[in-house]
This record gives C-alpha cells, sequence and structure tokens, in this order.
C-alpha cells in the first residue's frame, strides 16, 4: 500500500525541524519527504492544518491495567496493592486480559501511541490484541520469585511460553521482552538466568527498579548495595535494558546506568499519583543516560495519554527544581518518540526518509492550537490525545479522522464493561 499524506507541518527528522510538506509512504516505510509530491497513492489525507509528527513510544506500560481503571485512588502504596490491586488481578483470567489489553490499545492508538512496552501476565491475549489492533508491541511476561525455586521455575516455564507464542505468531510488529519484574521480587538467580538467555536469544530485558525508597532500602539490607550496583554485579545491566522508573538513584548509579548503556523510562503521572518520588531527570541526562517516557498501567496514571505525560514531565521538573528551564519542550517530545525507538532498537521515532511509516496526524484546527507559532510547544503544553485524528503504523491506516479501522471499538467497550461488572 502506498499513502500520501499532503500540505501538513511536518516534524521532521531527529533535530524536529517543522517544515510544510507531503509525506509519501510506500509499503512500511517513509519513502519521501518534500514539497507538493506529485505522486500517484492508493490513499491521500489531507493534512492542511495539521501536523505529521513521529508516533508516540509509550516504553512502559501495562495495559491489561484498564480493567482496574478508577478501582481505587488515593491510598497508601501497600494498602492499594494489598486490598485492592492483587485481589482484582487474582481473578483475571486470558480472556479477561485480552478484552483489557484491546481496551487499552484502542485508549492508545486512538492517542497518537503506534509502539509499546508491556509486562503482565497470560501476555498471549496482549500479543492477541496487538496483532489484530495492528500496533506495534514489545511483550514481556512479569517474573516473580520471590527467592522460591519452585516459583522461579514456574515463572521461567511461563516466560518460555510467551516466547514461543510470539516466536509462532510471527509478526513483523510484535516482539518477545524479557520482564523480571524487579530487583526486590526476582532472586539473584532468576536474573542470572534472564541475562543468559537474552545473551543467548537476543532478546531485549525490561524491568521496573528504584521506584519507591522503600525497595532501594530492602535491596541494600539484604544485599549490602543499591538495587543498579546489585544488578551490575549480576552482570545484568548491558543496553538492551529498558529499565523503569529509576527515582531513587544514587550518583554512583547514574554513572553505572550511563556506562551500561541502560535506558531509563520516566513515568511521571505513576511517580506523581502513588508519592514514589522525583525521578533526577537532570542528572541522568546530564550523565547521558537515554531516557524514554511511559504511562505506567491505568492503575496509577490513570490514562494511557502520551501527550498528556509529556506535559507532565516538563512541569513536574520545573517546580521541583523551581527553574522553569528544565525540561524543555523539545526535549520532552524526543523522550516520547526517538529515545524510546533508541531503547527499543527501532527504526522509528522521527520522520525521514527510509523510516518505518509510524506517524500520527494531529489536528491543529481547534481553538486550544491556535495561533499556530510553536507546534512542538502546542503538542507538549496544548494538546492532548484527542487531538490525534490518524495514526499509521508499519505502513498501514490504523485510525482515520478519529475512528479505530482494525477494531470493533463499541464492542471492546462494552465487552470491557462486562467484565468488570462481573468481576467487582
Ligand atoms: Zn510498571
Amino acid at each position: 500500500m502506498s499513502i500520501l499524506i499532503k500540505n501538513g507541518y511536518v516534524i521532521y527528522g531527529e533535530n524536529l525541524d517543522v517544515i510544510r510538506a507531503d509525506v509519501y509512504i510506500e509499503g512500511n516505510r517513509i519513502s519521501k519527504v518534500g514539497k507538493n509530491l506529485n505522486i500517484g497513492a492508493d490513499y491521500v489525507i489531507d493534512a492542511r492544518g495539521k501536523v505529521i509528527s513521529p508516533g508516540f513510544i509509550n516504553a512502559h506500560t501495562h495495559s491489561p491495567m484498564v480493567l482496574l481503571r478508577g478501582l481505587a485512588d488515593d491510598l497508601p502504596l501497600m494498602e492499594w496493592l494489598q486490598s485492592y490491586v492483587w485481589p482484582m488481578e487474582r481473578k483475571l483470567k486470558p480472556e479477561h486480559i485480552y478484552w483489557g489489553a484491546l481496551l487499552g490499545i484502542i485508549e492508545m492508538i486512538k492517542s497518537g501511541t503506534t509502539a509499546f512496552v508491556d509486562m503482565y501476565f497470560h501476555m498471549e491475549g496482549v500479543a492477541k490484541a496487538s496483532e489484530e489492533a495492528g500496533i506495534r508491541a514489545y511483550l514481556s511476561y512479569g517474573m516473580v520469585d520471590l527467592g522460591d525455586e519452585e516459583k522461579r521455575n514456574a515463572e521461567i516455564k511461563e516466560t518460555l511460553k510467551l516466547l514461543e507464542f510470539i516466536e509462532k505468531l510471527d509478526s513483523s510488529r510484535i516482539e518477545f521482552f524479557f520482564g523480571p519484574h524487579a530487583p526486590y521480587t526476582c532472586s539473584p538467580e532468576l536474573l542470572k538466568w534472564v541475562r543468559e538467555k537474552a545473551d543467548e536469544s537476543k532478546k531485549r530485558i525490561t524491568i521496573h527498579i528504584n521506584e519507591t525508597k522503600d525497595e532501594v532500602k530492602q535491596i541494600k539490607e539484604k544485599y549490602g548495595k543499591t538495587p543498579v550496583e546489585f544488578l551490575d554485579e549480576l552482570g545484568f545491566l548491558k543496553s538492551d535494558v529498558t529499565a523503569a522508573h529509576g527515582v531513587w538513584l544514587t550518583d554512583r548509579e547514574i554513572e553505572i546506568l550511563a556506562k551500561k548503556g541502560v535506558t531509563i523510562v520516566h513515568n511521571p503521572a505513576s511517580n506523581m499519583k502513588l508519592g514514589s518520588g522525583v525521578m533526577p531527570l537532570e542528572k541522568l541526562l546530564r550523565a547521558g543516560v537515554n531516557i524514554a517516557l511511559g504511562t505506567d498501567g491505568a492503575a496509577s496514571n490513570n490514562n494511557l495519554d502520551m501527550i498528556e505525560e509529556m506535559k507532565l514531565v516538563s512541569l513536574l521538573h520545573k517546580v521541583h527544581n523551581l527553574n522553569p528551564t528544565l525540561a524543555d519542550a523539545r526535549t520532552v517530545f524526543k523522550m516520547a518518540t526517538q529515545n524510546g525507538a533508541k531503547a527499543l532498537n527501532l527504526d522509528a521515532g522521527a520522520i525521514k526518509e527510509g523510516a518505518l511509516a509510524d506517524i500520527v496526524v494531529i489536528d491543529f484546527n481547534k481553538p486550544h492550537l491556535r495561533p499556530i507559532t510553536n507546534i512542538i510547544s502546542h503538542i507538549v503544553y496544548s494538546a492532548n490525545g484527542n487531538d490525534v485524528e490518524t495514526t499509521i503504523i508499519d505502513g498501514e491506516i490504523v485510525m482515520l479522522d478519529g475512528e479505530v479501522l482494525t477494531i470493533d471499538e463499541e464492542k471492546a467497550l462494552d465487552k470491557v464493561q462486562k467484565i468488570v461488572d462481573e468481576l467487582r
């Protein structure tokens, strides 16, 4: 298929140069960007008054957790988990996970996310939902062994089952990730197994690290070192690791993360809502650490809107440091696009010839996005996910003029409502 998007404001290349141009997509790649392209295409999209942007990459979420949206808010972390989240999660069957993931994916597509990194259980359902919806998905089974050998073997079995399922699916958009949950929930034996298997299979790893003060304390008491030092001494940290949160980090840990080429995924909404803390963004950036952006699960956000997440990053670090020059719009926009692509080793995240066609069209014909002055500023500070009008992933139009073409949205909304009404 070929698509020609005409007359838009194109956010071009890694430097985010805004140019008035057309974008021509052939197959799954961007073939040409230029003024007045006179090329016949199977599909022509008029983007007058609209912005052609790279799609957003949600580098850390738990998509089926939309099933838990609004279940309980405003509680201390342990009470929230023990009294609400975990009891509900114990009731979730594979079918529930499929429908939950589908709802989450529809929400992501509608708000301009073209790829996401996920960690949960019954992940085969998430893979199925991603394949049907046409989104790019990096899927991990969240492993927790708490030092128990029997549990470890069961978790390893689940992980290998997902790996096999995704290999068999043989989709160009769906990739397997190893997903050890965190250093405080996984034994050194399990973490070492993951590293060995990742090296052997050339698959990447996602994990949570240093999210709360409490878990850092736990690790220090148990192993006599900080979580990042602990992981580093296991030989776990390499450039194929995408680690979520990184809120409580020492200077020494930041140095190690930079040296090993680990990507840290910032989740500002979740960190604020759960009262976890403020990530040392400036220090990490100065050290040269690749910082991507994620929404985390909808239970602690409570949506999957990457455009909203960009604004939150910027505002959080400005007020926390009493410095309005920090987390500027361009830096934050790169976190949500090209830095995420770098973490995934994905040839997307920027609009340029030859890159994968993961593109969104954002409608600027709206009062809150006029006058058109600084496009990047408008997207980060004024827009929200609802302004995304068209989403193209891997050269396929997945949403057009606000309508998801791949999935019956109404059916998914109804089905999720029924599931949650029955489970509560
Ligand atoms: Zn998470």
